[in-house]
């Protein structure tokens, strides 16, 4: 995903592009790795950018809300990651090595029309994230142990 695109997609949704989240956006761009809002704060300091961790908060929520990064969570730790894909997508997180995988086929609309009929609800966007083991990672695990077959 490219700054234009990250630019126009706020301009579209009449969304400020405010410092912050420039900032936090180029952070995220520029991380190897998926990275915390205490870890952005850090980074963000080493760079003599000081951004309230309430902001990062709000600024990574609304990241997500967009579908422009997403979380992973991990027991108590939540960290976030650029997407890569500007489409529609749905991402497979490794549990063992972080490893992710987006991909574009998606059958929630089946689901939410049955979840509109219970609730009543409009339904206007929708996050999914599949969490399990990747291949390499599985054949590490069958390997020594004798691992009980999975359910996830
Ligand atoms: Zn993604
Ligand atoms: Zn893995
Ligand atoms: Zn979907």
């Amino acid at each position: 995903m490219n700054k234009e695109f990250f630019k126009n997609l706020l301009r579209k949704k009449r969304l400020k592009l405010s410092y912050p989240r420039l900032l936090i956006y180029q952070e995220l761009s520029d991380a190897v790795n998926p990275l915390s809002p205490l870890e952005l704060y850090h980074c963000l300091l080493k760079r003599k950018r000081r951004i309230g961790l309430t902001s990062i908060y709000r600024t990574l929520e609304l990241f997500e809300t967009l579908g422009i990064a997403f979380k992973i969570v991990n027991g108590s730790n939540t960290k976030y990651k650029l997407c890569e894909s500007e489409d529609h997508h749905h991402h497979i997180i490794c549990k063992k090595c972080g490893h992710v995988v987006e991909f574009k086929f998606c059958d929630i609309p089946n689901w939410s029309k049955k979840i509109i009929e219970s609730t009543g609800y409009q339904i206007t966007e929708h996050q999914l994230n599949f969490y399990g083991f990747c291949e390499d990672c599985r054949k590490v695990l069958r390997g020594g142990v004798d691992v009980p077959h999975s359910h996830s």
